[in-house]
């Protein structure tokens, strides 16, 4: 199928041809022709990069008037980001519609310049919700008059917390509207806001629904948590011309990861909220061009970047929701490419990865980390591929040549080689000369799967590698357990604190989930205790703290920790807070990083709680 069969007008095809597009993309031969023939609303569900932009972009220039000098269409996106590069793909698309004006407002931006361009009276405004709203209630925005509403990437919209400022939105749009919606998922709130706000819609779906691009082969590495970074590093070493993004849960770690890779000499820097918006711009712009190999960064400020040719995507952390984990395997595998997506994950999140293959229909490979005999001969080889084809500037290097060879006549071609290859790669190789093996030892797998040690109650003790001396008590254990599990259900037994070491017991149908979370933050370790002596009744140091709820020695659950009984101030941990702080440390301390779920982008407000619920085995789906 052309363009031209779709029936677009001239201006449009003088436009897309000088892009050079040739022919529609999928998703295009959907939304241009339905758009074009039919009147009824349309929920498309497509990826970034599948060429959605175009897909509305181009039916509603062509359907609207651009001699009359109101705000006929609305595009809403998540980001400040998206928003500027949506705009930028309508202006190159109507780049030859005489007097289409198409403005774009956005948070994270002086107001004033916005209003300027707003005072040129646009057809087309795209806008993130908030600035949005802002602008409806001075009154610089009138929505009376349009005929197209576009939701983009509407279940982002929603993770960002967005829901009330879309409705308020969509209630100050006249009802004769036709609405497109676009996202890459389909949570149950996206079904709802289409049932509510949308007429008679078409439903059309690019690829599978809530699925992984095909062209992304998943992975996964099981290491224990405390070895996460050197895993990290051995898949990096093991892919040298890796260009990807790794993702963390917080800022702090995006901040960790990204300073020790800096550190170790790899190409990479970090993307994350605390970042003024410059210096998040400049960072994305080093990683677009290159500039850097890696780019470590937060759900939240990755949003923004769309980059199409990542080689890999690298779960630092699995994310506490599987559409999360959608969207960050959904950026590599783009335009018929080939892409992987890499989890590293402790032997207790296993059931993560079953949930996930459950949802995306994939199976997932489980690969043996690569050990330094493996990682050393991918290097040297890529090394040698380069030297192999490396250009050679005749005309620059002629001048040295007769010396050079001089001075090396004496030398075989093997000793040339191994002296060029030692020059770039001995420190490679003593790094890992006696590099250990990371993969988890065999009977540690089969322990962690099957031997539990259940004690009566049905209870299982765990260990946590903080005690008094980090200012552990049971009351603040019992605070960091409501903290990163976020799950009140979840009862516990008898606690016992050493100056080192906290123990304490979980009921074991809700062990993973305690273990789970905790894997998910690197400061607080928890594990399975291992041959540790039951203390209940039998003479162990007793607890001697009470929480709100009730704690104690006794097995029974009357005894036990009621979840629902723990304070009721506590936020449920959101994917954004719990991993960077120090849990156990007293908010009077002062380095209780703010574990709020708000603003890591220019816009957020909330997180939409997304965590990961403890309490069944199933990762958190919409
Ligand atoms: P999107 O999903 O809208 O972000 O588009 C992904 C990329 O595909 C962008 O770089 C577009 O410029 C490009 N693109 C969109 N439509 C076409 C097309 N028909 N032919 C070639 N490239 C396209």
């Amino acid at each position: 199928m052309t363009f031209r069969e779709l029936n677009l007008k001239d201006e449009i095809l003088s436009a897309i041809e000088e892009l050079g597009y040739e022919n529609p993309m999928p998703v295009q031969e959907k939304t241009i022709p339905f758009m074009l023939e039919q009147t009824a609303d349309l929920v498309a569900l497509a990826q970034t990069g599948t060429g959605k932009t175009a897909g509305f972009g181009l039916p509603v220039l062509h359907l609207i008037d651009a001699s009359r000098k109101q705000v006929q269409a609305l595009v809403l996106s998540p980001t400040r980001e998206l928003c500027i590069q949506i705009a930028n793909d309508l202006k190159g698309y109507a780049k030859n519609i005489r007097g289409m004006r198409i403005v774009a407002v956005y948070g994270g931006e002086d107001i004033r310049t916005q209003l300027r361009q707003l005072d040129t009276a646009p057809q087309i405004i795209v806008a993130t919700p908030g600035r949005l709203i802002d602008l409806i209630e001075r009154g610089k925005v009138e929505l009376g008059a349009i005929d197209f509403l576009v939701l983009d990437e509407a279940d982002e919209m929603l993770n960002m917390g967005f829901k009330e400022d879309i409705e308020t939105i969509l209630e100050r749009t006249p009802d004769t509207r036709r609405t497109m919606l676009f996202s890459a998922t389909m949570p149950k709130e996206i079904s709802m806001i289409a049932k509510r706000y949308m007429k008679n819609y078409e439903e059309i779906t690019v690829g599978t629904k809530n699925a992984g691009s095909e062209n992304v082969e998943h992975i996964y590495y099981v290491s224990q948590a405390r070895q996460r970074y050197l895993v990290l590093k051995r898949i990096v070493d093991l892919n040298p011309d890796i260009y990807g993004i790794v993702f963390c849960r917080t800022r702090q770690e995006t901040k960790e990861v990204a300073d020790k890779l800096m550190h170790d000499g790899y190409s990479a820097d970090a993307l994350h909220g605390d970042l003024s918006q410059a210096q998040r711009d400049n960072v994305m712009q080093k990683f677009r061009i290159r500039n850097i190999q890696l780019l470590v960064a937060t759900d939240v400020a990755a949003r923004g970047l769309d980059v199409s040719d990542l080689t890999h995507v690298i779960n630092y952390n699995l994310p506490d929701d599987v559409e999360i984990y959608t969207h960050r395997s959904g950026r590599t595998g783009r335009a018929n490419k080939k892409g992987i997506a890499v989890s590293i994950i402790h032997s207790k999140e296993r059931f993560k990865i079953k949930d996930i293959e459950r949802m995306l229909r994939k199976t997932f490979i489980q690969e043996q980390i690569p050990n330094g005999l493996d990682v050393c001969k991918k290097q040297l080889f890529f090394m040698i591929d380069r030297m192999e084809h490396v250009e050679v500037s005749e005309e620059q290097i002629e001048t040295y040549m007769p010396q050079i060879m001089t001075q090396l006549e004496y030398l075989s071609k093997e000793e040339l080689l191994k002296r060029f290859v030692s020059l770039e790669f001995n420190r490679f190789l003593s790094y890992y000369k006696n590099a250990e093996d990371l993969n988890l030892p065999e009977r540690s797998e089969r322990g962690e799967r099957g031997e539990r040690s259940v004690r009566p109650g049905g209870r299982v003790r765990l260990k946590m590698n903080v005690g008094e001396r980090e200012g552990i008590d049971p009351k603040r254990l019992l605070g960091i357990i409501n903290d990163v599990t976020g799950d009140k259900s979840i009862n516990i037994g008898s606690i016992e604190v050493t100056n080192k070491f906290t123990f304490f017991d979980v009921f074991a149908d809700q062990l993973d989930a305690v273990v789970s979370a905790f894997a998910g933050q690197s400061e607080v370790e928890v594990s399975e205790a291992k041959g540790s002596k039951s203390f209940e009744g039998g003479g162990s140091r007793k607890p001697e703290y009470r929480s709100r709820g009730s704690y104690g020695g006794g097995e029974s659950r009357g005894g036990g920790y009621r979840g629902g009984d723990r304070s009721s101030d506590r936020a449920p941990r959101s994917s954004a807070g719990a991993g960077g702080e120090k849990p156990w440390r007293n908010r009077d301390l002062g380095d209780r990083s703010s574990r709020s779920s708000s603003s890591e982008g220019g816009e957020r407000r909330s997180s939409g709680g997304s965590s990961y619920k403890g309490g069944s085995s199933s990762y958190k789906r919409r």
